[in-house]
């Protein structure tokens, strides 16, 4: 069986001892870093990035980009593309991330998820399958221009049915719901749309929770995702000891360490 850890929101502020010191437990594992090409302000999240009021690019800061760009070409970690600006906007007082307010606007996402898509494949030299939405809110308009653009979405279930509408989406829609009713626990497989793989990362660091994921996902033969962010880690440390030692717990019993692409490739070998 196959984890993935998701880490979200390394950007121009992340330095490599950020990370390293995050994932002092389990310095090997290959971590798929959702990265942010142009940050402003994680507003609540990755407190470097608080009062930056200018767009700034990762590509400027060449600590962080020529250390994941060697971990990358060692097979180390994963490249995935979170958001554009990581942005919040605050439409009548209302917090709205980043792929929600874009939807409502008139610029070419398609162009601009495509442009950054290809400049994360220069910058870290491998090419970049994975969209991450920030706040995990994306829309129609959105994940069109992800697949358009050949890529693949890690998000969790929305509330609302806000897809195009096929027999895939509908069928997919009904399944996981079906799942969480039956099993009180978010369906962790790879979906299939026709357009493109979705693969939901679980964002709990309770032991006994990812225990019981493992087991459900050992079942059913599908990789289990897991949603953290590095500076959370760093800055709470006693808080992830239940996460840690489940990955620990899930290696000694049977898990692959495994980047978000080797579950998509495996998926579509699958078929
Ligand atoms: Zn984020």
């Amino acid at each position: 069986m196959k984890l993935v850890i998701r880490d979200d929101d390394t950007n121009f502020f992340t330095y490599p001892d950020d990370i390293e010191i995050a994932y002092t437990e389990i310095p090997d594992f290959p971590v798929s870093f959702a990265v942010v090409p142009m940050v402003v302000d994680v507003i609540g999240g990755c407190p470097e990035t608080k009062g930056n009021e200018n767009p700034r690019f990762i590509g400027d800061n060449h600590e962080i980009t020529n250390y994941l760009k060697d971990r990358a070409s060692r097979g180390t970690c994963d490249i995935l593309l979170h958001g554009i600006y990581h942005q919040y906007k605050f439409p009548n007082g209302v917090k709205t991330p980043e792929m929600v307010w874009r939807e409502r606007e008139t610029g070419d996402l398609v162009k601009l998820i495509g442009y950054y898509k290809k400049e994360f494949e220069v910058l870290f030299g491998i090419p970049v399958n994975c969209f991450v939405a920030p706040s995990n809110r994306i829309m129609k308009k959105g994940i069109q221009a992800v697949y358009q653009n050949g890529m693949n979405f890690s998000g969790i279930i929305p509330i609302t049915f806000d897809r195009n509408v096929s027999f895939k989406s509908i069928s997919n829609y009904i399944y996981r719901w079906l799942i969480r009713v039956t099993t009180k626990l978010p369906y962790p497989g790879i979906l299939d749309y026709g357009t493109h793989y979705e693969l939901n990362a679980c964002n709990q660091t309770n032991f006994e929770y990812l225990k019981k994921m493992f087991e459900y996902c050992k079942k059913i033969d599908a990789p289990l995702a897991i949603n953290v962010h590095y500076w959370h880690i760093r800055d709470n440390k006693k808080h992830y000891k239940g996460f840690f030692d489940f990955v620990k717990y899930a290696l000694d019993h049977g898990a692959e360490p495994s980047r978000m692409r080797d579950c998509f490739s495996y998926q579509h070998n699958k078929l």
